[in-house]
């Protein structure tokens, strides 16, 4: 609309259900959506172990678990239950059951550090967590407790016999407004935020992949190697339990495993994030294990160089690769591709989806701006996030005029809208499509005695995508080392917002107003990267 400059999808419309009839995202309508062919058709498998769970056996352990959760548990709709596990088939039954009775999953990355995760826990106020013997440690005592995934207490809720009519539940009726997930992120700016997510920005995502079904034909067997706590993994299993995929259930992130899995169980599609597409070009990975069930593999999350496209088409030429754009605050995948089109646009994160309207606005002027022009992108539609839980500052300041989230990436949309990420225009490292604020980091170092100031930016890195590199300026007489500085901040952080590259400055550029000038010090670290 060029009176507006607001985007709107190029994609057919779709229709979503009304708001106020419950939400369909529960165990039960799902297994109402499924449209494999029944019996058998296999819902989830252990990569591990290859244990194989059925459609019928998954809605039956879902049911099961609900069950225990809330009768014997006695937790309700609206409660909130913090999770801290690696991907398992148990996590994502677990997420399945708490959705069916409305309680609202809150996933955290497991190598958080207890302080991370003290602050998430004050965010989401759960009552109650689900941990890994590996993990207890980390969490403080919540209302109802922890409880282990990993516990035989915990398979024997989620037993596969049937031990009731599954008939004989008590539905529990969940609102589209009713929050699904608080997931984390940091925003556009600082430190931890959590995301409130409904139902309907669940419904809105699991619809829109519904319409591009036909095209994009559902494929049987699928593999995500991205952690359920990211909304990337959580939306994406949603999705593919809504469409009777076959998923393939994989524990932490490897290589190696990935690889044999692709081969072992046939997989056909891919999703994953841009270290994995790099690692599969690299150092005969793949070598002597056969690829070719391959048919697509979908990359989000960060950036994916178009060498890197090029390089792995080349060595897969079978194989179609796809970028997607989104953010936690989006509900996951917000521009993507169908069927082929990629192939028109390389470099391109795909078209914008069926259900969300688009601006790129000018940063400094807030005007919306014509095609091809670059601008900060905003958001608006059912997906969109609620804001963020006990911060409403936050909140009004990512969700502006009317419900558009500003997302703090530098894009444009050419004329036939195909959307192009540019750059970064907030605080964010994206270490292995992980994310990692700056001012947290720049805090740390802060505190260190001998450090008089410092701050932390994006240092382009070919393997993670990009490292969290850190200016310091030293106290006078100082001799602290970068070892030491690295060692410093590394032990009182997750390992993936280590500090991997230090270099040390008279002092931090600021601008009047004091604000760290990044762009001087991305000109100093990668002279050749950033246009004056
Ligand atoms: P998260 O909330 O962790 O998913 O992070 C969202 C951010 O990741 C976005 O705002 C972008 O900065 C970045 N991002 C996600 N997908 C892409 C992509 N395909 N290309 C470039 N950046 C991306």
């Amino acid at each position: 609309n060029s009176k507006t400059k607001t985007f709107h999808s190029l994609r057919p419309p779709i229709k979503l259900p009304p708001e106020q009839l419950p939400s369909t995202v529960t165990a039960h309508s799902l297994s109402l959506q499924a449209t494999s062919p029944w019996p058998d058709s296999v819902a989830l498998i252990d990569s591990a172990t290859g244990q194989k769970i059925t459609y019928p056996e998954l809605i039956h352990m879902i049911n099961s678990l609900a069950f225990y959760l809330k009768t014997v548990i006695k937790l309700s709709k609206g409660d909130t239950a913090f999770v801290l596990s690696t991907n398992s088939v148990q996590v994502h039954i677990l997420y399945l059951a708490l959705l069916s009775i409305g309680v609202i999953v809150s996933p955290a990355n497991p190598l958080n550090t207890v302080s991370e995760i003290s602050r998430q826990i004050e965010l989401s106020n759960p009552v109650i967590a689900f941990a890994l013997s590996s993990t207890i440690h980390k969490l403080p005592k919540l209302r109802y407790g922890t409880i282990l995934i990993d516990s035989p207490e915990f398979n024997s809720a989620m037993q596969k016999k049937p031990r009731f009519n599954d008939q004989d539940i008590d539905r529990v009726e969940v609102n589209q407004s009713n929050l699904a997930a608080i997931m984390y992120s940091s925003g556009t700016t600082g430190k931890v935020k959590a995301v409130m997510l409904t139902h309907r920005n669940l419904i809105s995502v699991i619809t829109g992949y519904y319409s591009v079904k036909e095209v994009n034909k559902a494929a049987s067997v699928v593999l995500h190697t991205m952690p359920l706590f990211h909304v990337f993994g959580f939306f994406y299993f949603i999705k593919s339990v809504a469409l009777s995929e076959t998923l393939v259930v994989m524990g932490r992130f490897d290589i190696e495993k990935t690889v044999k899995a692709v081969e072992y169980f046939r997989v056909q599609r891919l999703a994953t994030a841009p270290p994995v597409v790099v690692a599969m070009l690299k150092g005969g990975v793949t070598e002597g294990f056969d690829m070719s069930s391959l048919e697509w593999v979908g990359c989000g999350g960060a950036p994916l160089g178009e060498d890197v496209i090029a390089a792995f088409t080349e060595k897969f030429p079978n194989v179609l690769l796809t970028q997607g754009y989104g953010l936690t605050e989006s509900g996951g995948g917000v521009f993507g591709f169908v069927g082929r089109e990629a192939c028109q646009r390389w470099g391109s994160v795909g078209k914008l989806a069926a259900y969300c309207e688009a601006k790129i606005v000018e940063p400094k002027t807030g005007e919306a701006l014509p095609p091809c022009k670059q601008g900060e992108l905003w958001l608006k539609g059912p997906c969109i996030m609620k804001g963020y839980a006990a911060d409403p500052e936050a909140t009004s300041a990512t969700l502006v005029s009317d419900g558009w989230l500003r997302t703090g990436d530098l894009c444009y949309i050419d004329e036939e809208g195909f959307m192009f990420v540019v750059d970064r225009l907030k605080e964010l490292i994206k270490y292995k499509g992980y994310q990692v604020a700056p001012v947290e980091l720049e805090q740390l170092l802060q505190s260190h005695p001998q450090i008089s100031d410092a701050a932390v930016i994006p240092y382009p890195d070919e393997e993670a995508g990009e490292i969290p590199m850190a200016f310091v300026s030293r106290q006078p007489q100082s001799s602290l080392s970068e070892a030491e500085i690295m060692d410093f901040v590394a032990k009182q952080v997750a390992p993936y917002k280590k500090i991997r590259r230090v270099a040390f400055i008279d002092s931090i550029p600021k601008n009047p107003a004091g604000k760290i000038l990044r762009k001087e010090l991305r000109k100093i670290a990668i002279p050749s990267a950033v246009p004056s």
